[in-house]
Formats: C-alpha cells, sequence, structure tokens
C-alpha cells in the first residue's frame, strides 16, 4: 500500500468514526428521547434513564451494529466505492463499539483521565439534570453545533441513581469528586419511587430528589 493509499484509508476509518458521533447524537436525541418510548430503541433507552443500571443486552447491540452496516455499507459504495465504503463502515462499526464500552464505564468506573471526567459530567447531567440536553456521549460536538449543550456544573445526583465509583461507604461523595457532583435523597427505591422514575424517564424529565 503507498502512503497516499494509506493515507486515504486512514481518511475513511475517521470519517466513518465521525459519522458515528453525528449518528449516536441524533439516534439518542430523536429516536430514543423524542419518541418518548415508542419503539424498542426509545423503550429500552428510557428503561435505562429510569434505572441506571439497566442496559440493553449484548445481542441488541450486536442487531444495531448489523442493522447499521445493512444501511451504510450499501450507500457508501454508491458514493465512494467498494474499498472505501468497507473502511468507512469498518470506522463508524468500530467507534460505536467503542461507544457502547465508554457509555457503559461512565456509570461503573471511574474517571481516569480529564475526558473520562468530562464524559462522565456531561452524561450524569443528560440523567439527572436535563435529559434532553448532551445527547453527545463521547463528544459535545454536535450538541454544541445544534445548541443543546449545558457546561454540566456541580451535578447533583439522586442517592438512589448514584454509581457506585462516585460514593464512599457512608453513601456520600467521595472527596475526589467533590467538585464535580452533589448527592441528595435516600439511597433505597420503593414500589413508588421505581414507578416515579419511569414515568418521569418517558416524559424527559430529570428524576426527582
Ligand atoms: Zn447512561
Ligand atoms: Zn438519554
Amino acid at each position: 500500500m503507498g502512503v497516499r493509499s494509506f493515507r486515504a484509508t486512514v481518511l475513511s476509518v475517521v470519517a466513518g468514526g465521525a459519522a458515528w458521533t453525528a449518528t449516536e447524537y441524533g439516534l439518542h436525541r430523536f429516536a430514543m428521547h423524542a419518541l418518548r418510548g415508542r419503539g424498542l430503541a426509545s423503550r429500552e433507552h428510557l428503561s435505562h434513564h429510569a434505572d441506571v443500571t439497566y442496559f440493553s443486552p449484548a445481542s441488541a447491540k450486536a442487531a444495531s451494529a448489523a442493522a447499521t452496516t445493512v444501511v451504510v455499507l450499501p450507500l457508501a459504495t454508491v458514493a465512494v466505492g467498494r474499498r472505501r465504503a468497507v473502511e468507512f463502515t469498518v470506522g463508524m462499526i468500530g467507534t460505536y463499539l467503542g461507544y457502547e464500552v465508554a457509555h457503559r464505564r461512565i456509570h461503573t468506573h471511574p474517571p481516569r483521565s480529564a475526558y473520562g471526567r468530562w464524559a462522565r459530567r456531561s452524561h450524569l447531567h443528560h440523567h439527572f439534570g436535563a435529559p434532553m440536553r448532551n445527547h453527545g456521549v463521547t463528544t459535545n460536538l454536535w450538541d454544541r453545533l445544534f445548541g443543546s449543550y449545558d457546561d454540566p456544573g456541580v451535578v447533583t445526583v439522586p442517592r438512589r441513581m448514584a454509581p457506585v465509583w462516585l460514593l464512599d461507604e457512608r453513601g456520600e461523595v467521595r472527596p475526589e469528586f467533590a467538585d464535580d457532583y452533589a448527592v441528595r435523597g435516600a439511597a433505597g427505591r420503593d414500589e413508588v419511587r421505581v414507578a416515579a422514575d419511569r414515568t418521569d424517564a418517558f416524559a424527559n424529565a430529570a428524576p426527582a430528589i
């Protein structure tokens, strides 16, 4: 492979990755939140808002990746030819899988970098502050472009929904995260609260504290 051809390959893969971040924004905002539970993707996603420990099964993610490939690959082949289309699709699906891992880790693992810190603050603001803001999980580029980005500030988290990494043994915010987060309310959820969290999630309302 010559230098020029290699450059074109890198460019195609990166373009596919960038296309995923736009897709991530569009699907999250319109297919998941705006539809308020109509359709499987919206129902699954809002179930994750109602219960932040709920994630769609891996089979659903594999199906999304397959569906994306079936749509994107033929369109891209028409536009740029088979070879670049394959590279573009690899970039897009690879970034999609990276997004799935990143989203899961936001909820399950503490940040280890400035980027990880931002990604957690932004996404947890989306969950607990303003579900119709900050739709981009891996980048805020599209939120900034379309005016849906909030600087997360100090994120107030209902204690019953707090990620395990955020709290110490006493259920308080760990000192290293005190500049970014506050927790409020009780730790447990009774049936009434579970139902109310579901209603709020499907109305795109932030959960009550
Ligand atoms: Zn989430
Ligand atoms: Zn969401």
